[in-house]
């Protein structure tokens, strides 16, 4: 977002809740038209360059048999940029290249938050944590499934979050615990382990079903490896290696499967990007790739009206939906019939099925 108004002309400034950049994360995956964005913003080659091989994704028993021996890689050309269609990269490495491409002049505050926000008929009037209030044209939430921006001008993110009844951590090991470029999928009913093997690290994730929320703090790491060491105990395949290892490098990432629907993602001079307006929640597997999209999409509409921002957000809101809607409703079903069936039955008709990625 912060790419697109600097280079319209707007004087940035991001407002970063975190001491710093935020990296760390699993593999994550830029398609459709976050891809086409990335090629507007000149940092195609860039992803193009970290981009992971492809992923041969086994389903396991609790015996360590293979369901689905992986076929034997084609032989294909090398494909010509026009013909790439998704790009997996480390979440590390697109923030990087992300902040690098920002033209200069944009401004950080780190270390702070927005405390207030009070609109009057030519200005956003905003109150930081830390430091002064300041006087803005137009403030962007991008700040994430449990936006702070849309609590305070939107409301209570109970309105808005629709949870799907499903809990994710992710922990990253910075060594092979199988053939790298490979992943491999576990399910008892309701739960799923999840290794992927990519640089030399290994994303090891652990989904699971709860019909209720469960009661922790977010900021308390300790307590989701416990939640995690709790739900997984004696649930076979290698899960106790892989809980040994969760107890020694903790999670690096953990939360519910959420969504976010609202009406609108725009009120007066405020609109809402990414996570914080549309969460698809992990099972997407396209979180990033919404937050670009809808980065784009919004700072072209505010182009194409000369910076009127009414008529622009009105556009965004239009334009974006179907798309938003679309992304939801697969994400939900891929959770619940190919992620962690419910059932055994439901897992030998996955395994049989396998994932249509
Ligand atoms: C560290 C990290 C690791 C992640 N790992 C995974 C993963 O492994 N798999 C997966 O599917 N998804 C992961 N996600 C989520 C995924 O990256 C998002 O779906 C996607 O990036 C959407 O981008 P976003 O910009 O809308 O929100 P986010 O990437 O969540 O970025 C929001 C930013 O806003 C900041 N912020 C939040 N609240 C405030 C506030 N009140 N004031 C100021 N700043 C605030 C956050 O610190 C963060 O930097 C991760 C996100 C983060 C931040």
């Amino acid at each position: 977002m912060a790419y697109w108004l600097a280079n319209q002309g707007y004087h940035v400034t991001v407002v970063e809740q975190a001491s710093g950049p935020r990296l760390g994360g699993a593999a994550i995956n830029i398609q459709g038209d976050a891809l086409a964005s990335a090629k507007q913003m000149g940092i195609f080659e860039q992803l193009k360059a970290h981009r992971l091989p492809p992923m041969q994704l086994e389903f396991k028993t609790a015996d360590d048999i293979t369901l689905n021996p992986p076929s034997l890689p084609e032989e294909t050309a090398t494909p010509s940029d026009d013909n790439i269609e998704e790009v997996e990269i480390e979440r590390d490495k697109l923030v990087t290249i992300l902040l690098d491409a920002l033209p200069n002049g944009v401004d950080f505050l780190f270390n702070d938050r927005i405390t207030g926000l009070n609109e009057t008929a030519d200005a956003v009037h905003v109150t930081f944590k830390q430091g002064a209030g300041r006087a803005f044209d137009l403030v962007f939430g991008c700040d994430g499934l449990h936006s702070g921006v849309r609590q305070l001008w939107f409301g209570p993110e109970s309105e808005y979050a629709y949870f799907l009844k499903h809990y994710a951590s992710l922990t990253i090991v910075n060594r092979l615990l199988l053939a790298q470029d490979t992943g491999q999928l576990y399910n008892t009913p309701g739960k799923g382990v999840l290794l992927n093997a990519y640089n030399g690290k290994t994303d090891i994730i652990f989904w699971f079903y709860s019909e209720n929320e469960l009661p922790y703090d977010y900021r308390d790491t300790a307590q989701q490896r416990e939640i995690v060491l709790q739900q997984f105990a004696g649930q076979g395949w290698r899960t106790d290696e892989l809980l040994a290892e969760v107890k020694e490098a903790g999670v690096s990432y953990f939360d519910k499967f959420s969504q976010i629907k609202m009406p609108s993602w725009t009120k007066g001079r405020v609109a809402l990007v990414g996570d914080a307006g549309y969460c698809a929640s992990p099972a997407a597997g396209v979180g990033a790739s919404l937050a670009m999209a809808g980065a784009a999409a919004v700072a072209e509409a505010l182009a194409t009206h000369d910076g009127n921002f009414d008529a622009a957000f009105q556009e965004y809101n239009h334009t974006l939906r179907p798309f938003i809607e679309e992304v939801q409703a697969t994400a939900a079903m891929m959770l619940n019939t190919f992620f962690v069936p419910k059932t055994e039955e439901a897992i030998c008709e996955r395994n049989a099925q396998g994932i249509p990625f």
